[in-house]
């Protein structure tokens, strides 16, 4: 099972659970309620991220295409530009967190993820043919 990452780095173990919510050892991170919030800064479940070093983008096979767009400050000229948006192959499985990763974009940077203009986590599943967008913290979209 896969362990969870918080921004303020505390790590969700589905091992271990976490008994100051009443959460049993053994209980995978998807089965978390959504009222569940991470013990040390209370972010909600969404702002997770699978630990670094286990993609799934790996254990797949290639490939899906999505475009992607980036707004104001994570725009980069040859990745992730404004406008048209800037096509990228990923391995079936992928995340909006293996994206970004592909990217070279800080995780914390991003604070809003859009897939076909309805706003999404990073956990979400990415498809052949996805339009995605990313937006920072500050600026408009
Ligand atoms: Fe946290």
């Amino acid at each position: 099972m896969d362990r969870y990452q918080c921004r303020c780095q505390y790590v969700y173990d589905p091992v271990k659970g976490d008994p100051t919510q009443g959460i049993a050892p053994g209980t995978p991170f998807a089965a978390l309620p959504d009222s569940w919030v991470c013990p040390l800064c209370g972010l909600a479940k969404n702002f997770f991220v699978r630990e670094v070093g286990k993609p799934t983008s790996e254990q797949g096979h290639p490939t899906i295409k999505v475009s992607v767009k980036c707004f104001t400050t994570l725009r980069k000229a040859d990745t992730c530009d404004m406008g048209e948006g800037t096509e990228h192959q990923l391995f079936e499985g992928a995340t909006v967190h293996d994206l970004v990763e592909k990217l070279d974009i800080p995780m914390e940077a991003v604070m809003l993820v859009f897939v076909n203009n309805t706003e999404v986590d990073f956990q979400t599943g990415l498809k052949n043919g996805d339009r995605v967008a990313l937006s920072p913290k500050t600026g408009g979209m």
